[in-house]
């Protein structure tokens, strides 16, 4: 017969299924009408009905397969007892059957940290781009983020009414990324993509400094590392503090899985063990490929400004 899969391959498997419950949570809460929007710092930092039923559902799902495991969600919230409807105890079974990397057969579920950020691009669902939303589920093990899952709830939504709505991605460092087409972004050109409702002076000079043909604005950490992967835009930029570690979590283990890189403005790699600061506080970088075209030319007075 053969072993039980490893501990990593039954949490990407899960966390395959618990984000499509909470896409499904994303959808219903949008349908139903009542977003009950709460300000957090303020006005470009909101909250709704949604962030808080998927963070509850996804870590509470999670925590109940995975009790050892250390689950770290964006939103604080009151720790109510989670209500049944919520959980979701299902697994992909084809993430299941793959064989996971050797390096990572060893982990054991205290070693793991899982970075929930339950809806990515808030801004932007309150305003009806529901494209831009993501839920993202990012694993790291060592500080380093190796798994993660992005469900985009709405990818298709413009597509028509027999269009199949949403899609889930996966990837595992060593494995690869699945769920969506790789797709190399326009040859010779330079297309930023970058904030749309988070930009300050210190973010445009940073773009207008790369001189680049085509900038893209749109929400979501998420949705931005998917337009990389698809090969809409050549370079992620945003020199400002703001992104999170749940933000970039999944997205790096994506895009390090499919040969692309992220770090900071200034070069240095994200960390993901469950004691780091949760603030990317000196910006993110992130390209599929020509990464040191980019690195190059961030401005050094715009490393200057930002501290890590
Ligand atoms: P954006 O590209 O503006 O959608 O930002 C990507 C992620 O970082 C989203 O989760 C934002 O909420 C978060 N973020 C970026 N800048 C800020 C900011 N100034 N205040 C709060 N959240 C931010
Ligand atoms: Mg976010
Ligand atoms: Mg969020």
């Amino acid at each position: 017969s053969m072993a039980s899969p490893a501990l990593l391959m039954r949490v990407v498997a899960s966390a395959y299924s618990v984000a499509e419950k909470a896409a499904t949570i994303v959808r219903n809460v949008m349908s139903a009408g009542d977003l009950g929007i709460v300000e957090k710092a303020g006005p470009n930092d909101l909250q709704t009905k949604a962030d808080r039923l998927v963070q509850m559902s996804i870590c509470a799902s999670l925590a109940r397969k995975f009790p050892k495991v250390t689950i770290i969600g964006e939103e604080e919230l009151p720790s109510d007892d989670v209500t049944e409807d919520l959980i979701e105890d299902g697994h992909c079974e084809e993430i299941l059957k793959k064989p996971c990397p050797a390096q990572y057969t060893g982990i054991k579920e205290e070693e793991l940290v899982i970075w929930v950020d339950p809806l990515d691009g808030t801004k932007e669902y309150t305003e009806g781009l529901l494209d831009h939303v993501t839920v993202l589920i990012g694993i790291a093990y060592g500080g380093k983020a190796i798994a993660g899952v992005i469900n985009q709830p709405y990818y298709n939504y413009e597509a028509g009414a027999n269009a199949v709505l949403g899609r889930t991605i996966w990837g595992v460092l060593g494995m690869g990324a699945f769920g969506f087409q790789l797709t190399e972004a326009p040859a010779g050109k330079h297309i930023v993509i970058t904030t749309r409702s988070h930009s300050n002076a210190l973010v445009n000079e940073c773009i207008t400094a790369l001189n680049p043909d085509t900038v893209i604005r749109v929400g979501g950490a998420g949705n931005k590392i998917i337009q990389l992967i698809e090969g809409k835009a050549s370079a992620y930029v945003f020199a400002s503090p703001g992104c999170k570690k749940w933000d970039t979590c999944a997205p790096e283990a994506i895009l390090h899985a499919v040969g692309g890189k992220i770090t900071d403005i200034r070069g240095n790699p994200f960390q993901y063990n469950k004691e780091v600061k949760h603030m990317n506080s000196a910006g993110v970088l992130a390209t599929l490929r020509n990464y040191d075209y980019y690195a190059s030319r961030i401005p050094n007075t715009v490393k200057e400004s930002l501290v890590p």
